[in-house]
């Protein structure tokens, strides 16, 4: 059965090829959902949005792996984050990571024009932010991988990224029919990855700094988010014009939850990467890290048959995989 499921996958995974070629390309992503001109824009709050992502990802048939791992959900319950439109952080990102980051703001009158309405102020938009956290068998398997990504991450990677598309879509297409302006920008044809001289592959919308600016955790020495659910995860997010109250402190120290970058020994990611590219000395190397994960495409399509790569060994056996190390939560 192993044999004759989905063979020749880096011709007929059809699903894992537009997701590669969307996230490097901007290209296969659905039509963009027109704005409802008419409706009464209601004020939905974050804890509506908390409730719809939660809902999603309880109840949404897509939340479930392929063969061999029939019946079991991709993630378990998100945690749910809110930044407004106008946080300084966003033009701090674009030092950061890169000018061609998007701000809120400038992503939404994107959205804004395609309607042929006015961009709405920046402080009259907000930011909705999610993580979805990896099941323990998922996580499990990776622990126990050593040089290649398991095939549960390596499925989640695929079908999770496609399941939080899916998820965001419905979501954006419900507030646009209620008359509510909303954008994902990682679903528009403007999202491409490209190098960067300074800070190697990037998006002009990471949602790993968003999540950060949402409160929703900060960054480890293998540069995962360490969050309250820990590092072993997806995430996403989206813009919507509404005022939403941001629900957590954002800590300062960008570092907060990682052991190594709180003086206790740990670097046990750097141990677990097979490509040696997390050092004290230098952090994660990123251009070492593509490669590796690059490399397992081939991997990938020959011995899970789908049309992805990924790693993530790093996130995983390690004092952050599933929460704050119990050192820094005290
Ligand atoms: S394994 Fe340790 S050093 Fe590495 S990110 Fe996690 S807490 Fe930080
Ligand atoms: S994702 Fe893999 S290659 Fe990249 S740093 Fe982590 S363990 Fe190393």
């Amino acid at each position: 059965m192993r044999d004759r499921y989905r063979r020749f996958s880096f011709l007929t995974d059809i699903g894992g090829m537009k997701n590669a070629l969307g996230e490097m390309r901007g290209l296969f992503f659905p039509k963009q959902p027109v704005l409802n001109r008419q409706a009464a824009a209601p004020a939905l709050d974050g804890a509506w949005f908390a409730g719809a992502l939660g809902d999603k990802v309880a109840r949404h048939p897509d939340n479930a792996l392929e063969y061999p791992f029939y019946g079991e959900p991709i993630f378990t319950e998100p945690l749910v984050g809110f930044v407004r439109g106008d946080d300084p952080i966003f033009e701090k990102l674009k030092h950061v990571i890169g000018p061609h980051h998007f701000t809120p703001w400038e992503i939404m009158a994107w959205q804004a024009e395609n309607n042929g309405v006015e961009p709405p102020a920046p402080g009259d938009l907000s930011v909705v932010s999610f993580v979805l956290p990896f099941t323990k068998s998922t996580r499990d398997d990776n622990a126990s991988a050593t040089v290649h990504v398991s095939e549960r991450w390596a499925q989640c990677r695929l079908l999770g990224e496609i399941f939080s598309q899916t998820m965001v879509g419905e979501i954006v297409a419900d507030l646009m029919g209620r008359g509510i302006l909303a954008v994902a920008p990682d679903v528009t044809p403007l999202f491409r990855k490209k190098r960067y001289p300074a800070v190697g592959w990037a998006s002009p919308w990471s949602h790993r700094h968003v999540a950060y600016a949402a409160g929703l955790g900060t960054f480890g020495m293998h540069d995962f988010l360490i969050t309250e659910k820990g590092s072993a995860h997806r995430m996403g997010s989206f813009v919507v014009n509404l005022r939403l109250e941001p629900n957590r402190t954002r800590p300062e120290n960008i570092h907060a939850h990682c052991l190594h970058h709180r003086g206790v020994t740990c670097l046990k990611c750097a141990s677990r990467c097979p490509a040696g590219a997390i050092t004290a000395g230098h952090g994660h190397d990123k251009e070492a890290c593509y490669r590796k994960v690059a490399s397992s495409l081939r991997y990938c399509t020959a011995k899970y048959h789908i049309f992805i790569y990924g790693c993530g060994l790093c996130a995983t056996g390690v004092p952050c995989e599933s929460g704050i190390p119990a050192a820094l939560s005290r």
